[in-house]
């Protein structure tokens, strides 16, 4: 809760400047615009003579409601799609080939824009790719609570096969819930050999359809820019599985994918839009920013007055920078924008003052009173594979009816920034054996409020779980 020194001279009937001497008196320097939290304005207003009456604030009641939406007013939106996989996979240059190959680029005479996301059309439909590749930019923006992926597709390289990053890739997608579509690249090298990737998917439990499972497989040559029309065609495929759709007819909501400072134009930032329709003159909140929508432009680097639903845009009129993830909203006016903003800042602060973990193992299940069988989400890293599999192994053990223990990723090596980012999208908890993170990684790890907890010895560290799960099942009445 907080109230502007310039809301509140106006609600007392005094000038600024007269609460902006008080609050010097109290050693606090303020401005007309500046939010006073609750107690100080309690303060100041007592020497007035007023009283501060605390009127809770919820930013609910100026935002629309999502609900509303009618089964007639959805209409079939694109699909949004990630590329993950293995470093030096291709999938760059696979990004690079699809973009390239868009015929409607050339037609329409612009040039092709980074702005962290971009749109083809193809015969069956248009795809939306983001620009970022990867699983960590993935799972970075599912820890904020973005999810704006739809489909996956994840690129295996025929002469290389199944590597770390790949398994990565899948488990991250896996937790995120969305599909995968295998996209098996440089067919056109000479070692190329996708059986040997199929089959080692297939043991991943991405058994193709071929040979009678559920994975869409494509194969295609980046390179040589093969196989680009069937990938796209798989993706579409995939798509109608998931019957996207999207009320285009009501405000514009979305995230950000991408957001820079631009010395001449100001913050911008890149949005994909979820739902509704935004136009030129919109106010927003986004994050911890506000802003009014001056201006905006397509991947192809043209103004455009409005934007629908899946489509990547590139707005101007940020207050200051967004962040990837953030939430892009539209409310009635600036002046509902900035005040939801404000509060927003304040709160934002006092959440960095608390600094509490999200998740740990003493108290997880605590917060989910509710549920009657509970998950203990995992992150498991070792030393060495040996005792991965002996942990696993126990771990699965020590599943209970009430208590299901969930190893969302595993592997051995060191804790990643990848990992902390996965532990806290998934609200997991880190398990290091004989493993720990660098200082670097450790930061991450406080910044995101994940537990990592540390063990060498295999019987105290699932002693410990037990413990934690006896504790946290609902006491018997
Ligand atoms: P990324 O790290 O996954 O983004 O991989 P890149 O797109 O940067 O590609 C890594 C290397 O593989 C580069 O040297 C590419 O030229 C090469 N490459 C990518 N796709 C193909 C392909 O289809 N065939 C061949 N022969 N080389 C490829």
């Amino acid at each position: 809760d907080a109230i502007r020194v310039g809301d509140m001279a106006h609600q007392m009937g005094v000038k600024a400047p007269e609460i902006i001497r008080v609050l010097m008196g109290l050693g606090v320097l303020a401005t007309i615009n500046q939010s006073l939290d609750i107690e100080t304005a309690g303060v100041v207003a007592t020497e007035f003579g007023y009283e501060v009456e605390k009127v809770g604030f919820s930013e609910e009641t100026f935002l629309i409601p999502s609900e509303t939406d009618k089964p007639e007013d959805m209409k079939p939106r694109p699909p949004v799609v990630t590329i993950m996989g293995h470093v030096d996979h291709g999938k760059t240059s696979l990004l690079d080939a699809i973009r390239s190959s868009d015929v409607t680029a050339g037609e329409a005479g612009g040039i092709t824009q980074h702005i962290g996301a971009y749109h083809v059309q193809t015969a069956r439909g248009e795809v939306v790719f983001l620009d970022t590749p990867g699983h960590e930019a993935f799972t970075a923006m599912r820890a904020r609570g973005a999810k704006v992926t739809d489909i996956v597709v994840l690129v295996v390289a025929a002469d290389d096969g199944v590597m770390e990053q790949t398994r990565e890739a899948i488990n991250h997608s896996k937790a995120a819930g969305v599909p995968l579509v295998v996209a098996v690249n440089k067919m056109d090298k000479e070692g190329a050999n996708p059986d040997r990737v199929k089959r080692e998917l297939s043991e991943l439990g991405m058994m193709p359809e071929e040979w009678g499972g559920e994975t869409i497989y494509a194969y295609v040559s980046a390179k040589q820019r093969q196989g680009l029309d069937e990938l796209l065609e798989m993706i579409l495929l995939q798509a109608e599985v998931l019957e996207l759709k999207a009320n285009p007819d009501k405000p514009a909501r979305g995230h950000i994918v991408e957001a820079k400072l631009d010395k001449g134009r100001g913050s911008l930032g890149t949005l994909l839009i979820s739902e509704g329709t935004l136009r030129q003159g919109d106010a927003f909140v986004c994050g911890l920013q506000w802003g009014k929508v001056r201006a905006m432009f397509n991947d192809q680097g043209k103004k455009i007055k409005k934007a629908g639903p899946a489509m990547p845009v590139e707005v101007q009129g940020f207050d200051g920078l967004p962040e990837a993830g953030d939430e892009f909203v539209c409310v009635a006016d600036e002046k509902v924008a900035r005040r939801i903003a404000d509060e927003r800042q304040m709160k934002q602060r006092e959440r960095e003052l608390a600094k509490e973990s999200k998740v740990t193992l003493e108290s997880f299940l605590k917060s989910k009173p509710d549920q009657d069988v509970k998950t203990l989400n995992l992150v498991v890293k070792t030393d060495v594979q040996g005792s991965l599999e002996a942990i696993a192994d126990a771990l699965a053990k020590a599943s209970t009816e009430k208590v299901k223990i969930n190893i969302i990723h595993s592997g051995a090596g060191a804790i990643t920034e990848s990992d902390i980012l996965l532990a806290s999208a998934s609200e997991a908890i880190i398990i290091g054996f004989n493993v720990r993170p660098n200082a670097k990684v450790k930061d991450v790890a406080d910044q995101q409020h994940v537990e990592i907890r540390f063990y060498d010895i295999i019987y105290k560290l699932v002693g410990e779980i037990r413990d934690a799960m006896a504790g946290m099942l609902a006491p018997v009445i």
